[in-house]
């Protein structure tokens, strides 16, 4: 395992132990690739969410937000292409007719081989899955000669495609036409509702719809912790531009998307654009923004210039005319779209990857280490914690009326227990900013010790200067 490898693991570990993501239905001993957030982890969520919605929706007047439902009529995948297109590759026995996924089925062969030799063929099936080469996943399966458990034989089918949508009945009635899909990206919500929202709301093109939600893919490749979930969410924005005027538009929001991850502090050269070299078939142009993440570049956004591709299908499917009159050219046309697209879940690792640091503090007369989460103050989970030096002389009375002062304003924890040594390193684990020691001297003088989480310095301020100063570092 690489240094690298070995930091990702650490931060899964860090991740569960301090709170922040436990594995779904984990007594049960889990669900492949479905993951729950943790007291501090849904916080933190929360936060990147609300940061994200805030720049899109409140900074641009042109752009507002929908909550649209995750069912949908089972017509809107027929149109989007999802029905036809959305696939992954599954081979059958031809003794047992058992079905498996092809990807299952060598990673249970993987499991029994040495860890390096089965994490050879892994890669290996990981390269071909990349490359859509089929003929070659049922090389390998056939090289190996790996075997069906039911059957114990050989004899498989080609590879086939196999769709990621998850499929279930609505009502009682079970026909086909009743089957409907979990949606696999939020943005058809928003194409269906172009008209409702462009029409309620008077919005003239240039304009955005965005949206945050769950999306559901029933992921072929599904072993890297929140990277790839099967239940996710996306924070997505569709932008309708003038036919012709695509181009620009999707310049500026690449620059614009980039600048949005940057402001977070993050250094520039943890990012780059990758351009698509496949383009999907609805798309003119496609790049993705990826992070330098433990595990290696990988996308965490992607902007695509989706033409008129979506709101022509679902004009036709519908049989509903889906145009907007431009009255400054006089002229009806299908808008084209500019979509920016990030998953809420790989915005979460990407931002505990990039906190995250393990800091050995020895001097030469005691050894001392820690690990701090180093989040923007915005988007760390607690804000604040407040400590009284002792459980006495009045001490965690003044700290208490210190936690309900500024709990209006933002998240604070209070602890009185163990040295403040301590209590400063749990706090360095999830990542708080700021800690206030009360001590002694505060009744004296009105001042509080405050911490500050990166330098580890500390300084005496006004008690009531205390939220100002917090605030001041969190808007
Ligand atoms: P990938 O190539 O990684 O499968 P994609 O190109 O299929 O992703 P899009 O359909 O463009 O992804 O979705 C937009 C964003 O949604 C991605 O950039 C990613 O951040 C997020 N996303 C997609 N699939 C998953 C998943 N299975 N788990 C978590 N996030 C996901």
């Amino acid at each position: 395992m690489s240094t690298d490898q070995n930091k990702f693991q650490a931060i899964i570990s860090h991740c569960k132990e301090y709170g922040f993501v436990f594995q779904s239905s984990e007594i049960y001993d889990g669900l492949s690739a479905v993951y729950d957030y943790g007291q501090y982890g849904s916080e933190l969520k929360k936060n990147i969410k609300d940061y994200w919605w805030k720049s899109m929706t409140q900074l641009h007047e042109n752009i507002v937000g929908i909550d649209a439902a995750i069912f949908m009529h089972p017509t809107t995948w027929k149109a989007s292409g999802h029905v036809d297109n959305f696939s992954d590759p599954m081979i059958d026995n031809k003794d047992s007719k058992k079905r498996y996924r092809v990807d299952h089925l060598i990673e249970a062969y993987a499991e029994t081989l040495p860890e390096a030799e089965g994490n050879a063929v892994l890669a290996q099936m990981d390269e071909l899955l990349k490359e859509n080469d089929f003929a070659g996943l049922k090389t390998l399966i056939e090289e190996k000669k790996i075997s069906c458990t039911v059957s114990g034989t050989s004899n498989w089918t080609d590879v086939r495609q196999f769709n990621l949508m998850f499929s279930t009945q609505l009502g009682s009635v079970t026909d086909e036409a009743s089957e409907i899909y979990l949606r696999p990206e939020t943005a058809q919500g928003i194409f269906v509702n172009f008209l409702n929202v462009q029409k309620t709301g008077r919005m003239k093109v240039p304009f955005g719809i965005a949206q945050i939600g769950k999306a559901f893919r029933n992921e072929i490749v599904a072993r890297q912790f929140i990277f790839r979930m099967r239940e996710f969410e996306q924070m997505e924005m569709q932008f309708f531009v003038r036919p012709g005027t695509q181009k620009e538009w999707y310049e500026k929001w690449k620059e614009e998307r980039m600048q949005w991850h940057l402001s977070l502090g993050t250094d520039p050269s943890k990012y780059r654009f990758k351009d698509h070299v496949k383009l999907a078939h609805y798309a003119d142009a496609a790049v993705d923004i990826e992070f330098d993440f433990p595990i290696g570049f990988k996308e965490v956004e992607g902007i695509h210039s989706r033409t008129d591709f979506d709101l022509k299908q679902h004009q036709e499917y519908s049989k509903k005319k889906i145009q907007y009159f431009d009255t400054e050219i006089n002229q009806n046309y299908v808008p084209y779209v500019i979509e920016t697209s990030i998953g809420l879940d790989r915005m979460f690792l990407l931002t505990v990857c990039n906190a995250y640091e393990e800091q050995d503090l020895s001097t030469p007369e005691k050894q001392d280490s820690r690990v701090v989460l180093k989040f923007p103050a915005k988007l760390a989970p607690i804000k604040l914690a407040v400590f009284p030096l002792t459980k006495k002389d009045g001490l965690p009375e003044v700290a208490q009326l210190l936690v309900n002062e500024c709990k209006q304003h933002f998240h604070c924890y209070y602890e009185e227990k163990d040295s403040i040594g301590k209590r400063y390193r749990r706090q360095d684990a999830i990542g708080t900013p700021f800690c206030v020691t009360i001590d002694h001297q505060t009744k004296e003088d009105g001042t509080v010790t405050i911490r500050y989480r990166d330098s580890m310095e500390q300084e005496r301020v006004p008690l009531t200067e205390v939220k100002n100063i917090v605030l001041s570092k969190i808007m």
